[in-house]
């Protein structure tokens, strides 16, 4: 059903004995409605109340899109130099007279916009926050937000395959991220889900550096993060590759960080904790004598951002569940030698787990 979602949300205002939801996050509003847009100057929001259809309100110029989409309820649109929060008003007002208890997402909420909320409804409570009902709801992937993570994926697998040939002695790292990102354009993927991350040799020891205009070298270990985004869906996976002959640390903290990463990728099933999980990898790395190295999360939850629940990491007792979608990624990081990664994001499933990017994860050379 294609409002199931946003008529979840419904259920879960009326239990909470709310009288109108206050929706601003963007991403909110495409993961409940299918609309997509980013607004940061104008209004975009959506209202939703236990006892009757939730509207969608936004800037005048988005309105043939969101009718675009079958969205089946009413939509306001709003002129640049029209009062966006007096319009609102109106409308909740004639759905609800005097609307005390609100649910918003307060970290969403500016103050200039909370203040024009309040002094319109002057008896209202803006406390609850919705941003946490929301955060579970979007923990478990229902199967058609699963098709679009699969699809997400191979296209970051596409980009593995354009940016792997693209790697040569004396490229830059710039120069191959724009050979995968523009091979991806021409094939309608317009963008990525976060910086496409390239780094060559000692500089892939710093896991949160940029691609630069370093040169590729030869007898190096370059590694490769990257994502795409379909249809509000993304993909985030890392490979680490070989140009010309590696030594024999080179060789070993690839194959510790593989057998890590395939070792809890094998492992990850419902029942088990986040934190059970992190441990499955970060014991292969200790073990191997290199877990000092290995200095971040071994995983984060996805989906429309690589920013959701669950966080696979010491300390988080929550138990997956089918449905769940999260990284794995392991990584060794030597400062002033080279860093590995290996990343893919997979969902639990009844017994297990599936991942979205299926490119080798065998040590590939390249020249
Ligand atoms: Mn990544
Ligand atoms: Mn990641």
């Amino acid at each position: 059903m294609q409002y199931q979602k946003l008529h979840h949300l419904q259920e879960i205002i009326t239990q909470k004995e709310l009288d109108v939801a206050y929706l601003s996050d963007p991403m909110t509003i495409k993961y409940l409605t299918g609309f997509g847009s980013d607004p940061v100057e104008r209004v975009l929001a959506l209202l939703v109340f236990p006892d009757h259809d939730p509207f969608l309100f936004g800037p005048a110029l988005e309105v043939e899109a969101i009718k675009g989409t079958g969205w089946p309820f009413p939509v306001y649109g709003y002129l640049d130099h029209e009062a966006p929060f007096e319009m609102i008003a109106a409308e909740v007002k004639k759905r609800v007279a005097n609307p005390k208890m609100w649910g918003a997402e307060l970290g969403f909420l500016t103050v200039t916009r909370l203040r024009a909320l309040k002094e319109r409804f002057t008896n209202a409570h803006f406390n609850f926050d919705l941003t946490p009902t929301i955060e579970q709801m979007r923990l478990i992937k229902s199967a058609d937000e699963i098709d679009k993570l699969n699809e997400a994926g191979k296209w970051a697998d596409f980009a593995f395959k354009v940016g792997f040939e693209a790697v040569h002695v004396g490229q830059s790292e710039q120069a191959v991220a724009a050979e995968l990102e523009y091979a991806l354009k021409k094939h309608g993927i317009m963008q990525m889900s976060f910086e496409t991350l390239i780094q060559a040799g000692p500089h892939a020891a710093e896991p949160h550096g940029a691609t630069s205009d370093r040169m590729i070298q030869d007898n190096q270990l370059v590694l490769f993060d990257l994502g795409t985004i379909y249809d509000g869906y993304i993909s985030d996976a890392s490979r680490t590759i070989a140009v010309g002959n590696l030594n024999e640390r080179q060789k070993d903290i690839y194959k510790v960080c593989l057998e890590a990463q395939l070792t809890a990728q094998a492992a990850a099933k419902p029942g088990m904790t986040a934190a059970e999980l992190d441990r499955v990898a970060r014991d292969v790395i200790e073990k191997a004598g290199y877990g000092e190295y290995f200095i971040h999360r071994l995983g984060h939850g996805m989906g429309m951002s690589e920013h959701e629940f669950p966080s696979i990491m010491e300390g988080n007792n929550m138990l997956l569940e089918p449905g769940m979608c999260f990284s794995i990624e392991p990584g060794i990081y030597i400062p002033g030698f080279a860093g590995v990664r290996i990343e893919d994001c997979v969902h639990i499933t009844k017994d297990g787990c599936l991942p979205f990017t299926h490119t080798t994860k065998e040590l590939q050379s390249f020249n």
